[in-house]
């Protein structure tokens, strides 16, 4: 019954997903406060206290047909003008309404566009270590994805190696900074440089390059750190921007695409995407979110950053002090820490053992490490140290 292309995605089911499922089992067996489940990446912040008072004026103030209407496919128009003018304001872009289309988060908007732009055999490039995701998404359209392999100096791209791996064929590149799973964020350096390598390569074939960036951690980063916006580095760049993190929403399925004017045929694309939300079956952003998004960029609303800030600090000196290796993420809410064994999947099924719940980096295409999410409660890191130190035991 299972289609050809369905079956090696249930073959391959998150690892994730799976290990979520396994800290249930733990949790059941031990008591949940024995168990240190650092696998997902599901925010533990509360959403800020705007988005439950914009939800309840949303529903006491607006006319519920519009509120929960269909409306067109690319958002309410007054949702993604005030999106466009808080990123000009923020930014210095010069979007306007119609250069946003409001999506059902990231995920929506990758496959968004990447539907839009991609013919079957194109090649769309990563860097390593990255969203497992990306490679669905790309064979989706029967694209193929193309491997830069990991710098583990400071987990910055490999541009020579990036530069290298583009050919005719490349429609696409994907980066995402603060970057999931190393916290890494993008320098301005790296950023140009990047934009470099893909102008010459775009004169070299004769082709537009797309730059997606995706940006779901993009109000996640620590010690006034600057994640440059990437439209201003180069003009084929695409915005796939999510509240999933930002607001701690990932439920409620909300974000938007920017599609600049400055983009290669912009004005075909940006009726392109519309049409492909709705051919996708999405067919428009949720309606309440989409006005509950307003308010709160009218409000700005964000999620508590010191609480996590508290819990890098206190888990990056605590691994730190255990005698494990890792750069100091500047964003996110990951750890990416090098495994003390080569096998790093061994390490994951040792550190489990000690009820400790950590994601093997073969999952983001970088073994030899593993991602602790610290998306969860002061009290849990806390707790957990003693298991850290039994592990670290058990190797340094
Ligand atoms: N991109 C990256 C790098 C992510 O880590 C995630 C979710 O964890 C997504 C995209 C998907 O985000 P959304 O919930 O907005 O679909």
């Amino acid at each position: 019954m299972i289609s050809e292309r369905v079956k090696p995605l249930v073959a391959n089911n998150s690892v994730i997903r799976v290990m979520f499922e396994e800290g249930k089992r733990l949790a059941a067996l031990y008591g949940s406060e024995n168990v240190f489940d650092f696998s997902l990446g599901n925010p533990n912040v509360p959403a800020p206290d705007e988005v439950k008072e914009a939800i309840l004026d949303v529903l006491e103030e607006e006319d519920s047909t519009f509120v929960h209407g269909y409306m067109s496919n690319a958002g309410y128009e007054d949702v993604r003008e005030t999106v466009a003018c808080s990123l000009n304001k923020r930014f210095g872009t010069n979007f306007s309404g119609n250069n946003i289309l409001m999506t059902v988060g990231a995920a929506s908007g990758l496959n968004i566009i990447l539907k839009t732009i991609l013919n079957p055999g194109d090649e769309v490039i990563v860097f390593a270590p990255f969203f497992l995701e990306y490679g669905n998404y790309v064979r989706n359209y029967d694209g193929e994805l193309v491997v830069v392999a990991p710098n583990t100096v400071d987990f910055q791209p490999n541009l020579e190696e990036f530069e290298q791996k583009i050919t005719d064929r490349t429609r696409a590149v994907i980066i995402n900074s603060p970057n999931n799973p190393t916290g890494v964020v993008y320098s301005d350096k790296t950023l140009r440089a990047i934009a470099q390598i893909l102008q010459r390569k775009e004169c070299e074939f004769g082709n537009a390059i797309v730059l997606i960036s995706d940006e779901p951690y993009r109000e996640l980063a620590y010690d006034g750190v600057e994640v440059p916006y990437v439209t201003k580095y180069y003009a084929d760049t695409v915005v796939c921007y999510s509240y999933s993190k930002s607001l701690s929403l990932p439920g409620e399925r909300i974000g938007y695409l920017v599609i600049p004017d400055e983009l290669k045929d912009s004005a075909q694309v940006i009726t392109a995407v519309a049409i492909v939300n709705r051919v996708l079956g999405c067919v428009n952003a949720p309606s309440l979110m989409q006005r509950v998004i307003k308010r709160c960029i009218e409000r700005n609303a964000s999620v508590d950053l010191a609480a996590y800030d508290r819990n890098r600090e206190r888990l990056y000196q605590g691994l730190k002090e255990c005698g494990f290796t890792c750069i100091k993420p500047e964003g996110a809410f990951y750890l990416f820490v090098k495994s003390p064994v080569e096998d790093e999947k061994a390490f994951c099924a040792k550190a489990e053992k000690h009820n400790l719940l950590l994601v093997p980096g073969s999952s983001f295409a970088c073994p030899g490490y593993v991602r602790i999410a610290y998306c969860v409660s002061y009290e849990q890191i806390e707790r957990s140290m003693p298991a850290f130190r039994a592990l670290a035991k058990e190797y340094l």
